[in-house]
């Protein structure tokens, strides 16, 4: 026995070092690639389920890999926390919603608010909100056009600088969303310290919603007490008519899912923003 658990051990040994070499490589190739500009945003829109009707979009971020393909978050961005490359990532993210929406706007499509998602990390660099008045002032962004999205635990450590950063923010005109809202700890306490304009309900509360009492039940407290803060709420990962029905019922319009539209790049997305009429 004793043999086998050192066998065992041993393998384990070197399923750690075959790791530690694969995330050695991918930090490299993440280094390169954010020098080499492989980064680039796909937007997702945010609907209103009533009518069908696209009230902004939200920019997630892939890799255009240059042998693996397009890449999700899922990939590299806990690489990118780790290893603190999340800041440049962040940057670029910024920089390219920023200039989209300015060429959007140039083509006559507006696409609404678009929302970025940010990470703990830029939370602790004061200079973020410069660098964003920054980008909006080059690219002609208007207060009201961009809203951030944060998810519950971002604030967590080091609150005070991230409240001073996050009111910056508020006072550029961007409006802050709570993400994958009631999956986190402390969800409630954090609505009271960070006011949001928004918060998003995740989509583990969504994908039954339409077969449980119980999830409806818990949509509907969300909706009680956000509606009682003058919070807005949008469910995330609406896949199917009965899902959006079910929402629609509780009085959660505000969605966002495959139902409506996928992740999509640029190109396919243009056509589809010039049935967008601005409010
Ligand atoms: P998130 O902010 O909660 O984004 C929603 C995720 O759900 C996205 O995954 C989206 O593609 C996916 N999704 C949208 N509708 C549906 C649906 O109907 N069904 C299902 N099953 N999934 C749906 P994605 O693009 O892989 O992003 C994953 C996460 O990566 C995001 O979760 C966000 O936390 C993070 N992320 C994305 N872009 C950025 C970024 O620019 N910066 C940072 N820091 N994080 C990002
Ligand atoms: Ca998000
Ligand atoms: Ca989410
Ligand atoms: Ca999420």
């Amino acid at each position: 026995a004793k043999q086998l658990g050192r066998a065992r051990y041993s393998f384990f040994q070197q399923d750690m070092d075959a790791n530690a070499v694969q995330r050695m490589e991918l930090e490299r190739e993440l280094k390169l690639a954010l020098e080499r500009d492989e980064l680039l945003l796909h937007y997702q829109a945010l609907v209103d389920a009533r009518t069908g009707e696209w009230r902004g979009l939200e920019a997630l971020i892939r890799w255009q890999h240059p042998q693996r393909g397009l890449l999700p978050p899922g990939h590299f961005i806990e690489l990118a926390e780790e290893t603190g490359l999340i800041l440049e990532l962040g940057w670029q993210v910024i920089e390219k919603a920023c200039a989209q929406l300015a060429r959007w706007k140039a083509a006559g499509r507006h696409p609404g608010q678009i929302a970025i998602n940010l990470s703990a990390l830029q939370f602790r660099e004061q200079g973020l909100p410069d660098r964003v008045a920054d980008a909006m002032r080059r690219h002609g962004v208007r207060p009201g056009e961009l809203a951030i999205e944060l998810t519950e635990s971002t604030l967590l450590r080091d609150t005070d600088t991230a409240l001073q950063i996050l009111t910056r923010l508020r006072d550029l005109g961007l409006s802050l969303s709570v993400d994958d809202f009631g999956t986190g700890y402390s969800s409630l306490a954090y609505l009271k310290l960070l006011r949001p304009a928004r918060l998003k309900i995740d989509r583990a509360f969504v994908r039954e919603v339409d077969t449980r009492a119980d999830d409806r039940a818990l949509v509907q407290a969300m909706l009680g007490m956000a509606a009682a803060l003058s919070i807005d709420v949008i469910a995330e990962g609406v896949e199917t008519d009965a899902q959006r029905d079910a929402l629609v019922a509780l009085g959660c319009w505000q969605q966002q899912g495959y139902l409506f539209c996928r992740p999509q790049a640029v190109d396919v997305l243009t056509d589809r923003l010039a049935a967008w009429t601005a409010p």
